[in-house]
């Protein structure tokens, strides 16, 4: 459909909590023209997820997307081994471990950083899908982290509020220049 402009960190839209939507909203012509604005969005911008307040669309509506050919997180998403999207709405997250894990996030709405985000390592993800049937997923490692930064986008909140080391925060250039060399797996430090 169209490659939409991405609001950035400071625009009110991304700290609202984004409004559920019924199974009939789900399956309209309105939302199907959101979704794949979300997909022309997210893959022009190179990311590997984008939720619809990113759009400036108040609405409970993200798409995860790991692509193994991703040039923004090459570092991890060489590793995977299966790619698919995921179309998700009205997502409730269950933390199935008190295990925290560490990976260096980025988001587009808060261009050219990159920091170290410590969430829980297991989540389940019930949600409906796009033909408004419920859907459960359970995740770890890489993608645990990226359904919950996606997530919080739909609940008002971004990477940069769950960082607890402000130390770990770095432009992209510096991160590559002095992170990744330092460590030759920054993906799971
Ligand atoms: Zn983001």
């Amino acid at each position: 459909m169209a490659i939409k402009k991405v609001i950035r960190m400071g625009h009110p839209v991304l700290r609202q909590i984004a409004k559920e939507l019924t199974p009939d909203e789900i399956l309209s012509q309105t939302t199907k023209e959101l979704v794949e604005d979300l997909v022309d969005t997210m893959k022009h911008e190179g990311g590997i997820g984008i939720a619809a307040p990113q759009i400036g669309v108040s609405k409970q509506v993200a798409i995860i997307e790991l692509d193994p050919e991703n040039e923004r997180y090459k570092e991890i998403t060489k590793q995977l081994t299966t790619s698919g999207k995921f179309i998700i709405f009205n997502p409730k997250i269950e933390y199935l471990t008190q295990q925290m894990q560490g990976y260096w996030e980025g988001c587009l709405s808060v261009p050219g950083l990159r920091g170290f985000v410590q969430r829980p390592a297991k989540v389940k993800v019930n949600y409906l899908d796009q033909f408004a049937k419920e859907q459960s997923v359970t995740l770890d490692e890489f993608l645990a982290t990226v359904f919950q930064h996606e997530l919080d986008h739909l609940f008002g909140k971004l990477y940069i509020d769950r960082i607890t080391d402000s130390t770990m925060l770095s432009y992209i250039e510096e991160f590559d220049q002095f992170i990744v060399k330092a460590d030759q797996n920054p993906s799971s430090k």
